[in-house]
């Protein structure tokens, strides 16, 4: 029977979230994603107005379909959670329901149960600023935004150390990978994004490095090309499905290889 997820941290067809979505309809899976609610007038206008047909394509040649789009802001759990200045905000009070509990009731209400969670968001405001220049406030909302989930999307840079990832990220996906042993839930980790070009997420663009850092993986990972989304969203499918069914609690690299090396050349 065929199995419905829910892909958090969709707002595009740049990003992982998108490129995991079709790679879990792609096998048979039921659609459901949760937008930014900032995010959320545009996704649905492109969507609507048939902008994504062109990236909606599957293997088949049917298009994807994303049977609900709920909006979602990941950091709020309630609405006692929102501050008064958010809730005033005119890109928010458009909607409703959208902290983290209220979703997951919306869902429940409208489907019952989900089988696959996917958490594909972040937002380090101050990503940009080292570590040590990150406020408080920053470095708390990093770490706010990537509470887990059943399977998550984390960087390299939680072990080692990569400049210009900063602003309290670094710790948010150490915790995030940290969390995923105790939850003994399925995460992997991914070191670059697709291309070059227009298809950059809008994450990977607000950290800056992201071209030199897809050339050095290009230069130096043991798989010399380009690391797509879609290799990202198909390794996501698998640890999602049956045939990963002994596999939980683990980091899995999608990232070329770039992880074994000591050294670049
Ligand atoms: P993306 O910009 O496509 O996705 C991030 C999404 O998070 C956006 O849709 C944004 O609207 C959403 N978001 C931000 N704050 C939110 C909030 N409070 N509530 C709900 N949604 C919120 O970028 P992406 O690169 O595809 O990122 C997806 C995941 O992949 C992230 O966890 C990111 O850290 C991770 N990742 C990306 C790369 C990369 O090279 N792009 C590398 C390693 C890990």
């Amino acid at each position: 029977s065929s199995k419905r997820a829910f892909i958090a941290g969709v707002a595009d067809d740049n990003g992982y979230g998108w490129a995991i979505a079709k790679s879990l309809a792609a096998a048979g899976a039921e659609i459901l994603v949760g937008t930014w609610v900032p995010a959320l007038n545009i996704f649905e206008t492109s969507l609507r107005r048939g902008k994504f047909d062109e990236s909606r394509v599957l293997p088949d040649g049917s298009l994807m379909e994303i049977t609900k789009v709920y909006p979602l802001d990941a950091v709020f759990d309630n609405p006692d959670d929102v501050p008064e200045d958010i809730k005033s905000n005119k890109r928010y009070a458009g909607s409703s329901n959208w902290t983290v509990k209220e979703v997951a009731e919306s869902v429940k209400q409208d489907f019952g149960s989900i089988d696959i969670l996917v958490h594909s968001l972040a937002n380090g405001p101050e990503v940009s600023k080292p570590l040590l220049e990150t406020s408080r406030n920053g470095y708390l909302a990093a770490l706010s935004a990537s509470r887990g989930s059943s399977l998550s999307l984390t960087y390299i840079a939680s072990e080692r150390i990569i400049p210009g990832y900063g602003g309290g990220m670094s710790s948010a996906k150490a915790a995030l990978e940290s969390d995923t042993r105790p939850h003994s839930f399925a995460r992997y980790i991914i070191h670059r994004i697709k291309s070059t070009g227009p298809l950059r997420s809008r994450a990977a663009k607000a950290i800056g490095f992201i071209d030199t850092m897809i050339e050095y993986s290009i230069a130096n990972a043991p798989l010399q090309k380009e690391l797509s989304a879609d290799e990202v969203g198909n390794a996501a499918a698998f640890l999602s499905s049956p045939l990963a069914s002994a596999i939980t609690g683990a980091v899995i690299y999608v990232d070329n290889g770039l992880n074994a090396m000591g050294v670049g050349v």
